[in-house]
């Protein structure tokens, strides 16, 4: 894997923990589930049965086979004699029951069962990430995503960062302006004059008119943008382009001939 997985002779920093790592991508994560909660996610589903639906033939089963007629799951404590499945369920269900208010499954609006909303209860507590639907889009390409999201964690591998991690770098000045100053996360993306000269051109190329100071997202979000106009223009860009190539191409050809 790309940010883990050393393998002999070969160690790769790790460069975002784990458990980052494992969040949803709206806090900042990858979405990549630890399969332990995950699982202990998708056996809540059948718990959530018990407890609603006692018309499905198997929760219907294991309340006559188990439970006496005034008990309920919660207060049920399971026979040793009882199967391996239904004493680890029974285990597990504690830890279930702050999903529950009054015997009411509270973790989606309409009360019914969703694994995904579960898991996130067990991962616990979560900043949402402002940025997510800046990263996760359907403009962005998967690597543009990728150095993205490591830049909103401050763990792109500048040669600042580099340097402090203790791999030699020539140097650690930024290599695309010329003011000397380190090539930090904050600089690439915020302070460099040349992306912001680059960036300014791009715009202009696009007829975009983004106000100025906007480094705000709220500021950006408010930019008309005349799609149209941007299509046209990379149409017209391409047209040229092609229509060199085919002007080079055929005197290529008369001079060959
Ligand atoms: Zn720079």
């Amino acid at each position: 894997m790309f940010l883990w997985g050393s393998s002999e002779g070969h160690r790769k920093i790790s460069l975002v923990a784990w458990d980052n790592v494992c969040k949803p991508k709206k806090y900042g994560g990858l979405n990549v589930k630890r399969r332990k909660l995950w699982n202990l996610a998708s056996v809540g589903k059948l718990l959530w049965q018990i407890v609603n639906k006692k018309d499905v033939l198997w929760a219907k089963w294991v309340n006559e086979i188990y439970m006496k007629a005034d008990e309920d799951i919660w207060s049920h404590e399971p026979s040793q004699d009882s199967s391996w499945y239904w004493r680890r369920l029974n285990a597990l269900k504690d830890m279930m029951s702050t999903w529950y208010d009054r015997g009411v499954y509270r973790l989606t609006s309409n009360g019914q069962y969703s694994v995904s909303s579960s898991y996130n209860a067990l991962l616990g507590n979560m900043n949402i990430m402002r940025e997510a639907d800046l990263i996760w889009n359907c403009i962005m390409l998967p690597r543009q995503r990728m150095i993205s999201w490591l830049a909103y964690q401050n763990k792109l591998l500048t040669k600042e960062r580099l340097q402090r991690m203790h791999i030699q770098v020539e140097n650690t000045v930024c290599c695309l302006c010329d003011d000397g100053v380190d090539e930090t996360d904050q600089h690439l993306f915020a302070e460099c004059k040349w992306i912001n000269e680059a960036r300014t051109v791009l715009a202009t190329w696009m007829g975009i008119d983004i106000p100025q100071k906007a480094r705000n997202w709220k500021v950006y979000r408010q930019t008309i943008v005349n799609n149209g106009g941007i299509v046209t223009q990379i149409q017209r860009e391409l047209k040229e382009r092609v229509l060199l190539a085919l002007f080079l191409e055929g005197s290529r050809k008369t001079r060959c001939s």
